[in-house]
């Protein structure tokens, strides 16, 4: 199935004019398999999946209505009617959307729908469609992990053996929900316990390095042909819903040909971006006097340290652990406003993206979907290769506090001294906190890079985050967090406690 995914849009670029009746769903005789419905759900901007899964169908003679990325449940509700839609695919990629993929069902129940529902996108998992979605649609929930199976689950549910299919499916699902109701995951530490247990840094033998400047500033001489050393081709891969690393996937026995000539493609359109300035690569960061308050980090206007910028709220760790681990929140790794200690955080967001929509639409007009996905996957890459080159300038310029040099293998690795932890991640799973940063930052008007409703950065093709530099900074996952912890984080955000659930609500203990 997997070579599938990438023949299929390759075969869609190179068979335009007769595949060209069944994308538009017009002209020719053709009967169709059936009509999919798909939309990228409201608030999230990340369509590659689901695009790949709309080529896929497409070529096996399904129609196809893209409705594309941010759409409201009514406006699929409407499409799927209009188009009298045999299916309804829902994706997204951050962990809002898995709500908003509930509430889709949720109003397909209530209007009275009875077509089959697929779930799709990186953060959506069998278990949550069978405990939080299923329950609230009975004609059909059905999680699809990855592309390459989409044509399979379609085609048997719009086949002979539908009923059963579905049917074999809903007592999965349910087999599913009662593993988890019986699951007796230990509870959580209690947040005292949790809080009087943080990482054991020796403030007072650190002396922090100061920035080379406060505040913010725009970065936008990098060069595309810099980023190039600094890209990890492993996710590009996995964009493509091929599973390996590289360069080991491109010898790869079942996916090796595959990769392989996706490789060739995405090295020659690369090229041709450099070439052509096809994007641009820009960054904000800034650096701000900064200590810990609890588990909060209070960033200050300047070095006298009397007034308060910004407040940046962490999570802590609640696991009980069999042997004595810290539980690790990210204030953690920034000094106590009682040590004395004159420390620093910093933040950025990288951008390559304010050019990807227009040059997409252009393919896509041209029916040519597979540059479409290879632009925006390769677009990716270049962002997070630009993390990865700011990430290395600040450390050795900017803040100035590595010595060090690194290899490019090292660097993919993040081998250095210091984290740049992105909202939304296990150590920060809390998408809200990037309003923080961006505000601090300016995002929206130095970058022309927003931020949803559910807090997804668009253009896609973005990276935003904190750094911190201390040489015990490092990743971990706050995994679940308990009622005492939600309720002190709502108080510290002055939000209320039913607010803070919504957004952590992929973290929350049982
Ligand atoms: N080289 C990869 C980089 C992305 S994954 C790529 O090109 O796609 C690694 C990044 O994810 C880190 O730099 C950090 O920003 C984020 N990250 C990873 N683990 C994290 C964690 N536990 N908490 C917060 N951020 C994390």
């Amino acid at each position: 199935f997997l070579p599938q995914v990438v023949k299929s849009a390759r075969v869609m670029k190179k068979a335009v004019a007769h595949l060209e009746p069944f994308i538009m769903g017009e002209g020719g005789d053709n009967e169709t398999n059936g009509t999919v419905v798909l939309a990228t759900a409201k608030g999230d901007v990340h369509d590659i999946g689901k695009n790949i899964v709309g080529v896929v169908l497409a070529c096996n003679n399904y129609e196809v209505v893209d409705l594309g990325v941010m759409v409201p449940a009514a406006d699929i509700l409407a499409a799927a009617k209009e188009h009298n839609a045999d299916i309804i695919g829902v994706s997204g990629l951050i962990t809002p959307s898995l709500d908003e993929m509930v509430h889709v069902a949720t109003e397909m129940r209530r209007d009275g729908f009875t077509v089959p529902l697929l779930i799709g996108g990186a953060t959506t998992s069998e278990v949550h469609t069978a405990v939080k979605i299923e329950p609230e649609y009975s004609h059909g929930a059905i999680h699809v992990p990855d592309a390459s199976r989409a044509v399979g689950v379609v085609s048997r549910l719009l086949g002979d053996g539908a009923a059963d299919y579905k049917a074999e499916i809903s007592e999965r699902y349910a087999k599913v929900r009662e593993a988890r109701a019986n699951n007796t995951t230990s509870p959580v530490k209690p947040f005292a316990d949790a809080q009087a247990n943080r990482a054991p840094i020796d403030w007072q033998s650190f002396t922090p390095v100061e920035p080379t400047f406060t505040g913010t500033r725009l970065i936008d001489d990098i060069k595309l042909e810099d980023l190039v050393d600094y890209i990890d081709w492993t996710p590009f891969f996995r964009s493509w819903d091929l599973a390996g690393a590289y360069p080991r996937i491109l010898n790869d026995e079942i996916v090796g040909e595959t990769a392989q000539s996706l490789f060739a493609d995405g090295q020659a359109m690369l090229a041709t971006i450099i070439e052509e300035q096809w994007l641009t690569s820009r960054a904000v960061v800034g650096f701000w006097p900064a200590n810990t308050n609890g588990d909060d980090i209070t960033l200050y206007t300047d070095d006298a340290r009397g007034a308060e910028l910004a407040t940046l709220h962490t999570l802590r760790q609640q696991v009980t652990h069999s042997d004595d681990r810290p539980n690790f929140a990210l204030a953690d790794f920034i000094a106590p406003a009682d040590s004395g200690k004159a420390d620093y955080i910093g933040a950025f967001t990288v951008t390559t993206g304010d050019q990807v929509a227009a040059r997409c639409a252009a393919f896509e007009a041209e029916h040519d979907d597979y540059s479409s996905i290879m632009l925006k996957a390769l677009a990716d890459r270049l962002a997070e290769a630009t993390a990865e080159y700011m990430h290395e300038r600040v450390r050795v310029d900017l803040w100035g506090y590595q010595t060090e040099e690194f290899s490019n293998e090292d660097l993919i690795r993040e081998r250095y001294q210091g984290i740049r932890p992105a909202p939304g991640y296990p150590a920060c799973p809390d998408h809200t906190e990037k309003a923080t940063i961006f505000e601090l930052l300016d995002t929206p008007n130095v970058l022309g890079v927003h931020l949803t409703e559910s807090f997804a950065m668009d253009p896609a093709a973005s990276v935003s985050g904190l750094y911190f530099a201390h040489p015990e900074s490092r990743y971990f996952g706050v995994r679940k967090v308990g009622a005492d912890q939600l309720a002190d984080y709502a108080a510290r955000k002055e939000i209320t406690f039913d607010e803070a659930a919504r957004w952590l609500a992929p973290v929350l203990a049982p």
